[in-house]
């Protein structure tokens, strides 16, 4: 997905809500029910350039032991500044042409791969090009078009909710606002914060598993909930660059530091991450 959105991204499949009051309801679908680590540089087998960064620490983490900056926007600012060399290209892989194909994609992203969700938009998108075909798609035959990407059945609802709330509330058109875009079937913050800061350029940061874990590691925020943590780390980094921050944190968490398996001696914040060989 997005290179943000993946199976360890967590599930955004949501309960279709009833905020559509003010929308004349167009068609007939319901609201739906819900539903080797690679090196430090991004590059397998690239050396580190040891001009770069401090060389990486060889010992187990202690409070007193850990570098700076101590401070949870000291540690953000920095982990923005070294992934950024880290990961130069922090594009969205998901495969899209328009917002609305990004916004179909990030859907079906839900628990699967973007590399399976790549294989799966063509065909989608050469039949339902635009919203008013998605609301209209007989449902079984958008299931099967869907139906590698797991939860076909609660997707394939979202998706035809969601293209006619588009049809019938934004001229087809996906809006722009974190509150519209939260209205429609299937889309949450996360979800909403893809589609504004890679298709509309928008300050947006997704929080999904990986952004929460290594937040947390890092000691930029002690939150659990990807609300809270999105709301503690957006002061941290300018606004133009929060979607590059979570994309980059992303492909950190996946490439360095795992959930089960953190890879801190090739690290690029092993000086002053608090969890650094703690993990
Ligand atoms: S826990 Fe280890 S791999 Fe993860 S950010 Fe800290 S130093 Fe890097």
């Amino acid at each position: 997905m997005l290179q943000g959105t993946s199976p360890s991204s967590g599930p955004e499949i949501w309960i279709a809500t009833g905020s559509e009051a003010s929308c004349r309801p167009s068609l007939r679908v319901p609201p739906v029910a819900a539903t080797p680590p690679a090196s430090h540089s991004g590059h397998p087998g690239e050396p580190r350039d040891p001009g770069r960064w401090p060389e990486p620490r060889q010992r187990s983490a202690t409070v007193a032991g850990v570098g700076r900056p101590r401070s949870p926007r000291g540690r953000a600012r920095e982990t923005h500044e070294r992934l950024k060399l880290e990961y130069p290209d922090a594009d969205c892989a998901l495969t899209h042409d328009s917002p609305y194909q990004l916004l179909v994609a990030t859907i079906l992203s839900a628990q699967c791969t973007d590399e399976r969700v790549n294989m799966v938009t063509p065909a989608l998108f050469e039949r339902c090009p635009t919203p008013e075909d998605l609301a209209t798609c007989d449902p079984g035959e958008l299931e099967q078009l869907i139906h590698s990407t797991g939860f076909f059945a609660a997707k394939a609802r979202n998706l035809m909710a969601m293209a006619d709330r588009l049809v019938g509330c934004h001229d087809g058109e996906v809006p722009t606002s974190m509150r519209d875009l939260t209205a429609l079937a299937g889309v949450g913050r996360k979800t909403a914060n893809v589609v504004r800061s890679v298709a509309f350029d928008l300050p947006g940061l997704p929080v999904d598993t990986h952004v929460g874990r290594l937040s947390r590691r890092i000691g930029m925020t002690a939150q659990t909930d990807p609300v809270a943590v999105e709301r503690e780390l957006n002061p941290m980094i300018p606004a133009a660059e929060r979607g590059d921050f979570s994309m980059r944190l992303i492909l950190h968490g996946r490439q360095v530091c795992g959930a089960r398996r953190a890879d801190c001696g090739g690290c690029v914040c092993n000086d002053f991450c608090p969890s650094a060989f703690a993990v």
